[in-house]
């Protein structure tokens, strides 16, 4: 098999895969940066149950925790909306795997696809 037929399937292979991982792309729902932390908290009387007992703390509080800038940003969620937010961060880690992926198989293509076009050149 000559090596511009090898790169032509090569080519070909990979652009299948692009084509699948495109399409999950298009199943992605709403997505957000962050982590959705949930905290317990005091609330600073000094009576309450929970200035001694760390079990009789106060919540689930629920926030939403990223880096912008180089810092880190933390938005106070309601206990509604953290599923919400929780899947919203998974989709987010998801299109970062996923524009990994594409990125490389496009690294792959254009090598091949530049391969193949000097060679059609010297022909
Ligand atoms: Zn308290």
């Amino acid at each position: 098999m000559s090596g511009v037929r090898r790169l032509e399937q090569s080519v070909e292979r990979h652009s299948q895969r692009f084509r699948e991982l495109r399409r999950d792309l298009e199943q992605l729902q709403h997505f957000c940066k962050g982590t959705v932390l949930q905290r317990m908290m005091k609330c600073g009387k000094a009576h309450c149950a929970c200035a001694s007992d760390p079990a009789k703390r106060h919540g689930p509080y629920f926030e939403l925790t990223y880096k912008a800038n180089g810092k880190t940003i933390n938005v106070k969620v309601s206990p509604e909306a953290a599923p919400l937010y929780r899947a919203a961060s998974q989709q987010y880690r998801k299109l970062k795997v996923l524009l990994n992926r594409l990125e490389k198989l496009s690294q792959t293509i254009l090598r091949h696809q530049a391969k193949l076009a000097q060679s059609q050149r010297r022909a």
